[in-house]
């Protein structure tokens, strides 16, 4: 296939930035775009995490100064470019300090409140992004952006930009990490956007029940559109529960709405490699997991005597998405099993007191950390024996993916990515590789716990459980695949 000129938009990108899954996404995507012969140029903002000494950062300065028009005012910005590490791929970043040079990506992390300008940022950003593209001479064949944060790049070249020669060639795609969120904005704060104010009517593209909506634009404008797994691509188009709202706008769609599930940067997520564990390990020698299983229980402060209990982790936001009020419904059942339950996560004041309290109630066997910390995310992953994910709805989801690299045996609810990549043990015997319940009940949960650790006691059909799951594979390569299968075609004029 040709060769393409791909320009890769993200809010977060891994290592420089994260959030959540997103991050993850742009950091190894574009990357494998690059391997597959294209010629990659990712965009993010320059936020105070984004350090031009570790990443060896440095201002592409031939431009003089370069700078944007939002709601009237000209916000100047520089270009930083981090040295090439994999060939193909360029790495910019829009560096305002003003807009970005912030501790927080979309909120304040102290009062954990959305910035209120967060409009201005973004669209600041995408404006800086077209501009920067024009100055560096890079022709896209493809704009691929992400979320609402960047949907307006798209926005632009079907709007402001539609007459610019410079972007005549270009084809767009947009990928939905989560779609509830969707930068919802007064419909007052429309002309800060700066694309033609006939553009807001009732069931315009950017009009949302009266607010201004950047995702619903980016949808709508969008030649491409796709969720991060295929089962969640059709679930956003059913109710107000998956689609938040766009289930309409969505099902409108649905001729070029794709459904594309995310991969694993192996390098980074698994345990034959994997330099934050205390012991290495692999599929043939799976018994080393234990000084994993060890190493956590001594982080978590938790007795020696736990390592024979089972060992269930949670990595998450702590977010009405992620299904924790399944766990405060039947939290007595629950906990009255004989498991250890480690926690990491940050979110919600509701989840924090949730899961603080239960470490009161039962402080032998279960740890709380609600903080963000990669390592211990690191450590979970390699040292627990189950991985609970009783989701709402979960778009993609990348911790049942690193779990099942690391024979950490995903316990999940049958909703959106989980469904399918996830192999339920109990109605696929001996072919599963993990455990799903599909009601979003707490009862349903319960007994998928329950059925986890009573197949847990028999140690070799757990190994061979284990087993299967770490011969998984969700490398990037495939999905990189399936997303130049959509780029060309958009490109050959097929959606
Ligand atoms: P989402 O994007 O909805 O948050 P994903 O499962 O797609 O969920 O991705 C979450 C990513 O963020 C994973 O890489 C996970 O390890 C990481 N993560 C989430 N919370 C924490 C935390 N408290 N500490 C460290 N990593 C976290």
């Amino acid at each position: 296939m040709k060769k393409l000129n791909i320009v890769y938009v993200a809010s977060e990108v891994t290592p420089y930035s994260k959030t959540g899954g997103l991050a993850d996404v742009a950091g190894a995507l574009p990357q494998e775009l690059a391997s597959l012969k294209n010629q990659v140029v990712l965009f993010s903002p320059r936020y105070s995490s984004v350090d031009r000494k570790k990443y060896d950062l440095f201002d592409v300065s031939d431009f003089g100064s370069l700078s944007v028009t939002v709601a009237g005012r000209e916000y100047q910005f520089g270009l930083l470019k981090r040295n090439a590490k994999t060939p193909g791929l360029e790495t910019y970043f829009i560096d305002s300090a003003e807009l970005f040079g912030r501790n927080g990506l979309y909120q304040d992390p102290v009062t954990v409140k959305d910035y209120p300008d967060n409009d201005i940022r973004f669209v600041m950003f995408a404006k800086a992004v077209l501009l920067s593209l024009e100055k560096l001479n890079f022709k896209p064949d493809i704009v691929h952006a992400n979320d609402w944060q960047t949907a307006m790049v798209i926005a632009y070249l079907k709007t402001a930009e539609r007459e610019n020669p410079f972007f005549a060639g270009a084809k767009s795609v947009l990928t939905i990490h989560n779609v509830a969120y969707q930068g919802l904005f007064p419909a007052e704060r429309f002309d800060r956007l700066g694309v033609d104010r006939s553009l807001l009517y009732p069931m315009s593209p950017f009009e949302y029940w009266g607010k201004v909506n950047l995702l619903k634009a980016g949808i709508v404008y969008a030649d491409i559109v796709n969720t991060v797994s295929k089962t969640y691509a059709e679930e956003i188009q059913t109710t107000d529960d998956y689609g938040y709202g766009l289930e309409g706008v969505l099902r409108d769609r649905r001729s070029v709405l794709f459904g594309v599930v995310n991969g694993v940067d192996y390098e980074l997520w698994s345990p034959e490699r994997d330099t934050l564990i205390a012991k290495k390990f692999d599929a043939d020698t799976l018994d080393e997991k234990e000084a994993d299983k060890q190493k956590l229980l001594l982080v978590s402060k938790l007795g020696k005597d736990r390592l024979d209990k089972p060992l269930i982790g949670v990595i998450s936001r702590l977010a009405p998405q992620k299904g924790f009020d399944l766990i405060e419904e039947i939290a007595e059942e629950l906990f009255a099993l004989d498991f250890t339950f480690v926690l990491l996560g940050t979110g919600d004041k509701v989840y924090h007191k949730l899961f603080e309290d239960l470490q009161t109630k039962h402080p032998d066997r279960i740890k709380v950390n609600l903080a963000f910390d990669n390592t211990l995310a690191h450590q979970i992953e390699a040292g627990a024996d189950m991985f609970l994910m009783p989701s709402r709805y979960e778009p993609c989801g990348l911790n049942q993916l690193y779990s099942l690299k690391y024979g950490t045996v995903p316990v999940a609810r049958k909703t959106g990515g989980l469904a399918d990549t996830i192999i339920d043990e109990t109605t696929n015997k001996g072919k599963g590789t993990g455990f799903l319940f599909e009601e979003y009940e707490g009862e349903a949960l319960l007994k998928c716990v329950q059925d986890a650790l009573a197949f847990y006691r028999n140690k070799r059909s757990w190994k061979s459980l284990m087993k299967r799951g770490m011969k998984k594979d969700f490398s990037w390569k495939k999905s990189a695949k399936e997303y130049l299968a959509l780029y060309a075609r958009t490109l050959e004029g097929l959606a």
